[in-house]
């Protein structure tokens, strides 16, 4: 199964990162619609997409708006979001408000079930996580195998038990070490307290992603020491193919 990090970064992109999306296309699903969305319509393999929103601040949902042109096209037949009341609110009555994008493409809106069926047998379910104005971690389970994406929240390892024997983890980790009091305030994780979880909820592999898009030089996380804690880990980069 091949699932793509179209964007890795924070806030907004830089020269190297788009903003969070990353999708599944043999599944058409996909988690957040930040600025690398424009990355999708290409990779398209479905007639239906399934697009599930971890919450509704602009560096995952700005990307929204750039389907319009696939949608009118009718490239795919159906495009449904999910997400929590609060964040599908805010899409439909403030990203697409007149002011702000007056035509609201064609999308369907649904509440996230408590388990959702996605393709291939999969189940897709939910965590409500610590970030200013809430956020959601999800966890897709297949009969062979899982990976949960866990971004915008705070890590105390409170998710632990969630993301418990996930073959793959995708977690964000915005600040590096020292930056701790920052990330608490602003509800985003440093890498150490993610690779402790990680390591001790037993996931196969762990990739760091939404690094906040001001940190410099090719090491910003300092991976060698998060890998003494757990060793496979990595740092997510724009559009790299993770075969899992
Ligand atoms: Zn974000
Ligand atoms: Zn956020």
């Amino acid at each position: 199964m091949k699932l793509i990090l179209l964007g890795t970064g924070g806030y907004h992109p830089n020269n190297v990162r788009h903003t969070a999306c990353l999708m599944l296309p043999e599944l058409g699903l996909i988690f957040d619609a930040g600025t690398s969305f424009f990355r999708v319509p290409e990779r398209l393999q479905t007639d239906e997409v399934q697009i599930v929103l971890s919450h509704a601040h602009l560096d995952h949902i700005c990307g929204l708006t750039f389907f319009l042109p696939t949608l009118i096209k009718g490239d795919v037949s159906s495009a449904t979001i999910y997400s929590d009341d609060k964040t599908l609110n805010a899409v439909g009555q403030h990203l697409f408000s007149d002011e702000i994008f007056p035509i609201l493409p064609d999308y369907n809106f649904e509440t996230i079930p408590e388990s959702l069926e996605v393709a291939q047998g999969g189940r897709l379910t939910h965590f409500v996580q610590e970030h200013p104005g809430g956020s959601l971690g999800f966890r897709v389970d297949w009969p062979d195998r899982s990976f949960a994406y866990l971004t915008d929240t705070h890590c105390t390892g409170t998710a632990s038990e969630f993301v418990r024997g996930v073959d793959l983890l995708i977690h964000e980790s915005n600040f590096p070490d020292g930056y701790e009091e920052f990330a608490k305030k602003t509800g985003h994780s440093t890498p150490t307290p993610v690779a402790n979880m990680a390591k001790e909820a037993g996931v196969g592999r762990l990739i760091l992603t939404h690094l906040d898009p001001t940190l410099e030089g090719n090491d910003p996380l300092n991976l060698s020491t998060i890998c003494e804690i757990f060793p496979h880990t990595e740092v997510a980069t724009d559009l790299m193919e993770i075969e899992f």
